[in-house]
């Protein structure tokens, strides 16, 4: 990844480049024209946040909500939870979805905080550096740097940029960095290119933009604000037309960090 280029004009960054520095304010105020207001989610006590967001993996906030409500209302304290049997408490978390697989991974979370702190608190985070957390919550059994950054900013009001699958397509797309980067190294890249007063916002329009507009499977690049700004747009609107002018099925187009399945 190269170094931010300095350019005051925002403009589509050049193959194997990222976004300039005056690109990047440039996409957040389009994308805040377009989808704000962007407030991040309310914020929650770090232990509740981090177990919302490992019940939140492959799942609606809907699904995942109900989850959480299920939950706490079957184990009313951490305490309580973290005696849990696995098979209590996926039955329990069904409502989210992969409740097999976040049942003991919950539970090992949990168990390995008791451990380390003799009680299931985490507000000595609240005075604590940032990187400080970051380095603890990705040392506990199956926490990436996603959910480590999902707790820091929602939880605890830092400036992080959490990188889900709908924030890494439309990163990648818009050049942030190309397909070789995987997404815990996206999470380094996209807070060393997004000045700290926009990530917690960015992440938000990120997710909008991709749910609506730059999708998995079709991005509607005609109505994307950043349209002009975007690498990947022109090869997926020659590929249009060239298929229009066919009559070929249409087929995603093959374009530089652009269509990779997600
Ligand atoms: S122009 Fe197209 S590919 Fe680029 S961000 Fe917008 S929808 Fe996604």
């Amino acid at each position: 990844m190269g170094a931010v280029n300095g350019s005051e004009t925002p403009r589509r960054p050049r193959p194997g480049r990222p976004p300039s520095a005056a690109t990047v304010r440039e996409i957040y105020r389009r994308l805040s024209r377009r989808l704000g207001p962007l407030d991040p989610p309310r914020r929650l006590d770090p232990l509740e946040e981090l177990i919302l967001t490992v019940l939140s993996q492959n799942t609606s906030d809907v699904n995942r909500d109900r989850a959480y409500a299920a939950m706490r209302a079957r184990f009313p304290t951490w305490e309580a939870l973290a005696e849990a049997l696995p098979a209590e408490l996926a039955a329990a978390i069904r409502p989210g979805g992969l409740s097999n697989i976040k049942a003991p991974r919950i539970l090992s979370i949990l168990r390995e905080i008791r451990d380390r702190e003799g009680s299931l608190d985490l507000s000595w985070m609240q005075g604590a550096s940032t990187d400080r957390v970051r380095d603890y919550l990705t040392s506990l059994p199956g926490v990436g740097p996603k959910t480590a950054a999902c707790v820091l900013a929602f939880s605890l009001g830092r400036p992080a940029l959490p990188v889900d699958t709908h924030v890494y397509r439309v990163a990648r797309r818009m050049g942030f960095f190309d397909d070789r980067t995987d997404p815990a190294g996206a999470h380094a890249v996209m807070e060393a290119l997004v000045p700290a007063r926009l990530r917690v916002r960015m992440h938000v329009a990120m997710i909008r933009l991709g749910r609506t507009i730059c999708r998995a499977g079709r991005p509607a690049c005609q109505v994307c604000p950043l349209l002009d700004l975007c690498p990947t747009a022109p090869s997926v609107i020659g590929h249009r037309a060239r298929t229009a002018s066919t009559g070929s099925s249409p087929r995603p187009a093959r374009a530089r960090g652009g269509m990779r399945s997600e």
